[in-house]
């Protein structure tokens, strides 16, 4: 079983259940819907597929502060060329205004950097743009203008539809692009109210990279968005960017997702470059929980190709991960425990660990240790069943034992029936026990399955 979690981001190429099914026989483990294209209804038909062809979680990403263009056709552009862009449902225009925030010779970037342009003129309203490379724009690609740290609002209107909708359908995470600090996600938590599902901060600025410790505080993931992070900061300083945030997110045990360009390539051939092997390879290696297509899967020629690819790619490199988490101070119970279970799996021969989690945190914290053995994360909430589905080397399952006198023997039993544990399987098991407290997982037993069911039957 593939212990790195492979999310793909649906679009044209593969929101038919005949591809999702495909993709989830490759290795998908969840799905992003990006919300920079499409409209409601669109969201509405790949979340009914998604839920028709595999219990695995979907992440709405919404765009927040992110600045997008808007255009009513695509115009392929030269270089030399001046094009000019408004902010008000023009031709071409931009999602936000932000025209008195910037100044003539400021940069602006396009589609992740690939179309360079210079301000030439602020006229009436509109931006008079010099194209420095030739290339096409089309609605709805993201722009950057690096080095500016403009007061655009945290959500737009289209936001707060699909939070709405995020919360109708109640769909496992919410994703907001550009999280730049806390207060950002201190306004989705406002507009969100009543939301069940967990947040994802996507770090694509300099400014959320700055802040990354009060954002990550305050949500259950966090995105590499590389494709905008390396227009925003200079592209040479992603890799080691990308390094300590996976770090920082292991140690408190978050979900950690690095995204873009992993097999870019793969949208038009049907293998990768050695180097995009690479880059997959060594993200596993820095720690992340799971790896993202985007173009890949949404508009490319080989959606379910790339996800086969992944998984052979994680498969092959996750036998050599190695846990970078210190052990530092005392969090609390869980976490504690956590630690001893990462010692015991150290020190005996043991094929699984079953833990019975109600929210999921006690499985993400022992995850972090990137322990050989699978962890089997029993839970009673479906929510959090999906949610885990994106944790390295967890296998979730939705069990309700709240009401078992023994809850360890009647999960054992359940997962021995759906052949999950195997009756010559050492299993070390934990669970909170005689506590309400949160995060105290308390108790470790470890048992051969074959005698802890005929102690039981005696
Ligand atoms: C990114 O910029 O890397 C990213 C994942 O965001 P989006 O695809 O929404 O531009």
């Amino acid at each position: 079983m593939k212990k790195t979690k492979i999310i793909c981001t649906i679009g044209p190429a593969s929101l038919s259940k005949e591809v999702l099914e495909e993709m989830y026989r490759a290795g998908m483990n969840g799905v992003r819907i990006n919300t920079a294209y499409g409209d409601l209804d669109q969201y509405k038909t790949i979340v009914d597929n998604v839920r028709e062809t595999a219990d695995i979680p979907i992440i709405v990403d919404i765009k927040g502060p992110e600045i997008r263009l808007r255009a009513e056709r695509r115009v392929i552009i030269q270089k030399g060329e001046v094009i000019e862009v408004g902010f008000n449902r023009e031709e071409i225009s931009f999602n936000h205004d932000f025209y008195d925030e910037v100044s003539v010779g400021d940069d602006i970037y396009i589609d992740n950097g690939r179309i360079r342009t210079r301000i030439l003129e602020k006229v009436g309203g509109t931006l008079r743009l010099l194209v420095m490379n030739d290339g096409e724009i089309d609605d709805g690609k993201g722009v950057n203008i690096p080095n500016k740290q403009l007061s655009v609002p945290s959500l737009s209107k289209k936001d707060l539809e699909i939070i709405e909708f995020a919360k109708e359908y109640d769909v496992e995470f919410i994703a907001l692009s550009f999280t730049r600090n806390a207060q950002d996600v201190e306004n989705l938590k406002a507009e969100a109210d009543g939301y069940k599902g967990g947040l994802i901060a996507k770090i694509e600025n300099l400014e959320g990279v700055k802040n990354f410790r009060e954002i990550l505080d305050r949500v259950e993931g966090i995105m590499i968005a590389r494709g905008d992070l390396g227009v925003e900061i200079e592209l040479e300083r992603v890799p080691l960017v990308q390094k300590s945030l996976i770090r920082l997110c292991n140690q408190r045990g978050k979900t950690v997702v690095t995204a873009t360009d992993m097999l870019e390539s793969m949208m038009y051939s049907p293998t990768p470059t050695r180097a995009e092997v690479s880059d997959v390879a060594n993200a596993i290696l820095d720690g992340t929980d799971a790896v993202m297509l985007s173009g890949e899967t949404s508009i490319g020629k080989y959606p379910v190709k790339s996800v086969s690819m992944m998984s052979r790619i994680a498969k092959d490199v996750e036998v050599a991960v190695k846990s970078h988490v210190e052990d530092g101070r005392f969090i609390n119970i869980s976490d504690t425990v956590s630690k001893a279970i990462r010692n015991v799996c150290q020190n005996m021969p043991l094929d699984k660990v079953v833990t019975l989690t109600r929210s999921g945190y006690t499985a993400k914290m022992i995850a972090r240790f990137r322990i050989p053995q699978p962890i089997i994360a029993v839970t009673p909430e479906e929510r959090v069943k999906r949610q885990l589905e994106l944790v390295f080397g967890v296998y979730p399952v939705h069990i309700d034992y709240r009401n078992e006198k023994d809850r360890i023997l009647a999960v054992a039993r359940m997962l021995h029936s759906m052949n999950l544990i195997d009756e010559e399987d050492t299993v070390l098991f934990t669970a909170a026990f005689r506590t309400v407290l949160k995060h105290a997982s308390n108790l470790i037993e470890i048992h051969t399955i074959k005698e802890l069911m005929n102690l039981a039957v005696r």
